[in-house]
């Protein structure tokens, strides 16, 4: 049976592709953007989340953990915590939780298929997303042809980095690929993200020579991707690419930073606002300007 790490499954999205979705979260990611609104997605294996404000202080968890990572004052050593989820069931004020588990592809696909109606209604389907579907591409591959096969709708919601083999393997069970790109220059790139952007560049040139509808977004991060030259080279990459796909901008918010806290990660990016309508919609006129179709209503 074929099992995939996934750390949520969200209905009803109303965000992730065309009409009512079903998103599915894959666990790991191979970049590492200092603003992931999703920080329980990148790392590839189970961890724990403390919601302190939820604890009653009744250490039944202390008591359960044979790592002895919660302290006296109940706070937990990330250090020693093994994410064995012992201490999730005893606390019933669930205060702790573990994101990300191995699902088997029959228990997701039967969460997909109970949203069909839903689907069929709206125009939506399901999206792949998270963390970085691709990192997985035997789960990704077998759940998009599961999909095929009942006719849903599915999207890709990918960052791009991975190898080209890869994408090849799964892009005819695509039917929209939601394109992820921040940054044109390679120097800058791997400085914001940890890695280079040329397979990033390379897959997305690849994808629209071989026709494949793509809506590239591009995350909008402040004082590290919104100044003019940046955004005029994504701009002209974009309306150079066969097809010229549309662009989505996202503006970076800062709902993300109760996460880290959970995690018991530093949020890099504390305090830094978020871009205002004008701003985007100014950024919307550079790579306009550009060439590109802009999706973003205002
Ligand atoms: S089990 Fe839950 S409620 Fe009890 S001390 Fe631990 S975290 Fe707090
Ligand atoms: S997840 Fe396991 S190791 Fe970590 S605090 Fe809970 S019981 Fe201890």
């Amino acid at each position: 049976m074929i099992t995939g790490t996934i750390f949520d499954i969200r209905k009803y999205s109303l965000h992730d592709g065309p009409g009512i979705r079903t998103a599915v979260f894959f666990k790991g990611c191979p970049l590492e953007c200092a603003w992931c609104h999703n920080p329980e997605s990148q790392s590839f294996s189970p961890e724990l989340i403390v919601h302190p404000k939820r604890c009653i202080a009744c250490r039944a968890c202390v008591e359960v953990c044979l790592q002895a990572a919660i302290d006296e004052r109940l706070g937990t050593d990330r250090g020693r915590c093994l994410a064995c989820g012992d201490c999730v069931p005893v606390c019933f004020s669930d205060a702790r939780e573990l994101v990300g588990r191995e699902m088997r592809l029959d228990r997701v696909m039967d969460q997909i298929k109970s949203d069909r109606v839903f689907y069929e209604q709206s125009g939506g389907g399901v999206t792949f997303s998270g963390g970085e579907p691709l990192s997985q591409p035997v789960f990704l591959q077998a759940a998009l042809a599961a999909c095929r096969e009942l006719g849903i709708h599915t999207a890709l919601d990918t960052c791009g980095h991975a190898d080209w083999e890869v994408i090849d393997q799964v892009r005819s069970g695509v039917d929209l690929f939601l394109y992820d790109l921040k940054l044109f220059d390679e120097e800058r790139h791997k400085a914001a993200t940890g890695v280079s952007n040329a397979l990033v560049l390379d897959n997305l040139r690849r994808l629209s020579e071989l026709g494949h509808t793509v809506i590239v977004r591009i995350p909008i991060i402040p004082g590290a991707n919104d100044d003019r030259g940046g955004l005029e080279q994504l701009g002209a990459f974009v309306a150079a690419l066969p097809g010229a796909p549309p662009v989505e901008l996202l503006g970076y918010h800062q709902t993300a930073e109760a996460k880290y806290a959970s995690l018991g990660r530093e949020y890099a990016l504390k305090g830094l606002p978020s871009p205002d309508r004008e701003r985007m919609q100014s950024l919307a006129g550079i790579l306009s300007g550009c060439g590109v179709t802009v999706l973003n209503e205002w």
